[in-house]
């Protein structure tokens, strides 16, 4: 009996003509649904024979597997969510969205052919920064400025180019651990250099970094502690008295960490404003509070640029034209002080109180005790601003109301496979939507899902 069931499975290039599996085949490809299909095939027909009672043969459980396997790969596939936690640069959620002006202006420049690499004015082979450099100049007053794929590629380089086999000095306050396993203290071991710990977790003086200088000394390195803050008794050396306390053959590299430029964050320090207290080079990441594309960029010396510059490293750590075309789309727009160039930190943390409210009234209107509006905070993250928060306006769903019957996590789980899936926060025990990081153009929709499951 259950062999001449089984018998009439279709053929899977059959099953793969199945209407159902048409958009799946869209979305991820005829290769792979069909290793989906051949998985659930082979995997039903085993449960089919084993138990025949608890799995009693049907097509149609058959394809509904199929269909729920097909979409959990697509889950996989990278796809725009709306950010409902209020971080505005979050480290899961791709960090800085790229303004959706500047990607259209970059365009043409990245579907033909380009100069990337030669100079139009002699023909010759030139150089891939185009216009970059004299750009940031004028943004973060440094001589010279190079770009790499990311802020860590940037430390690396550096330390691999200029200390190696040398001493770099850092604080036993500045030794941090940024994001997914990105350890200072390692950075340092895989590029050669030999690192030189002074001060405390709290207290490190110019005096401290004075006192451990030798012949060996290559570098001393400050670490913008960007993603916590010890409060009370601290102190760091000013950056401006350091750098005219060191000898000549120590070079003052700062990781500024957020790259924060024109844009108006308190508390943070500017890449201009360490190049300005006698800092020789900066680092900092292109997608935090510069609001640009993935990379890292060192600005500082030419000669110590131009030196990095030629490191056998900087083949592998270079960007593609697409960075490049961002990143001058971005700068010119700041230098211009239009609000394409501000970047999503700027903009978002500087927008109307009120209308953020109005958003979150917009949200819950109709929906009774279900949900309410209540005030909340929002952060810029991305390892900038550890200790502050900015008010805002979130909406709270209360998953405990007999119409949702979920735990907040079922609840945030359950947003996470909506057709635009939604990321929230649980607060008291409560799923929170942020206004700070929810679009306005997105409030339609949410209301729409949650009517849904009302
Ligand atoms: C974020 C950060 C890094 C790492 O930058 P990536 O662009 O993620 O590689 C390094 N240092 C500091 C201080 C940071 O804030």
């Amino acid at each position: 009996m259950a062999v001449s069931t089984l018998s009439s499975i279709p053929q899977i290039e059959k099953i793969l003509q199945q209407a159902f599996l048409a958009p799946f085949i869209e979305r991820l490809s005829r290769p792979v649904v069909a290793d989906a299909v051949r998985e659930q095939v082979a995997r039903y027909k085993k449960q089919h024979l084993q138990e025949p009672e608890k799995y009693p043969f049907s097509l149609e459980q058959l394809y509904h597997n199929i269909e729920r396997a097909c979409w959990l790969l697509n889950q996989q596939r990278l796809q725009r969510v709306v950010n409902g936690t209020g971080v505005i640069v979050h480290t899961n959620l791709g960090r800085s969205p790229i303004n959706a002006d500047l990607w259209q202006q970059v365009t043409e420049v990245n579907t033909h052919y380009s100069n990337l690499e030669i100079d139009l004015s002699t023909g010759k082979r030139g150089k891939r920064k185009g216009l970059l450099q004299q750009l940031m100049q004028y943004l973060v007053k440094g001589e010279n400025t190079l770009v790499v794929n990311n802020n860590a590629s940037s430390i690396y380089l550096l330390l691999h180019e200029l200390a190696k086999g040398k001493e770099v000095i850092v604080s036993r306050g500045e030794q941090i651990q940024i994001g997914g396993g990105f350890r200072i203290p390692d950075i340092l071991a895989l590029s050669g250099a030999k690192l030189v710990e002074v001060g405390t977790t709290n207290i490190t003086t110019t005096q401290d970094y004075l006192d451990a200088i030798t012949d060996e000394t290559a570098m001393v390195l400050l670490v913008h502690t960007s993603n916590f803050k010890i409060r009370g008794f601290t102190e760091s050396p000013d950056v401006r008295e350091l750098a005219s306390a060191l000898p000549d053959h120590v070079i003052l590299a700062v990781d500024q960490g957020s790259g924060t430029t024109t844009e108006q964050m308190p508390d943070e320090p500017t890449v201009s404003s360490y190049i300005d207290a006698g800092a020789d080079l900066v680092c900092y990441s292109g997608d935090k509070i510069l609001g640009g594309p993935q990379a890292g960029m060192i600005s500082g010396k030419d000669a110590l640029i131009r030196q990095l510059e030629k490191n056998p490293m900087m083949r592998a750590f270079r960007p593609s034209r697409i960075v490049y075309s961002l990143l001058e789309e971005l700068v010119v727009r700041k230098l211009n002080q239009q609000a394409e160039g501000k970047g999503v930190a700027e903009t978002k943390s500087h927008a109307d109180l009120r209308l953020l409210e109005q958003r979150a009234q917009e949200l819950v209107a109709g929906f009774g005790d279900l949900i309410s509006v209540v005030q909340s905070e929002m952060t810029v993250g991305g390892g900038s601003l550890p200790d502050q928060s900015d008010p805002s306006w979130s909406v709270q769903i209360n998953p405990s109301q007999p119409a949702f019957q979920r735990s907040p996590d079922k609840l945030l789980a359950l947003m996470r496979q909506w057709p635009l899936p939604v990321i929230g926060v649980i607060k008291h025990d409560k799923v929170q939507l942020n206004m700070a990081t929810v679009e306005a153009s997105e409030i339609p929709y949410l209301r729409n899902q949650l009517a849904e499951v009302l």
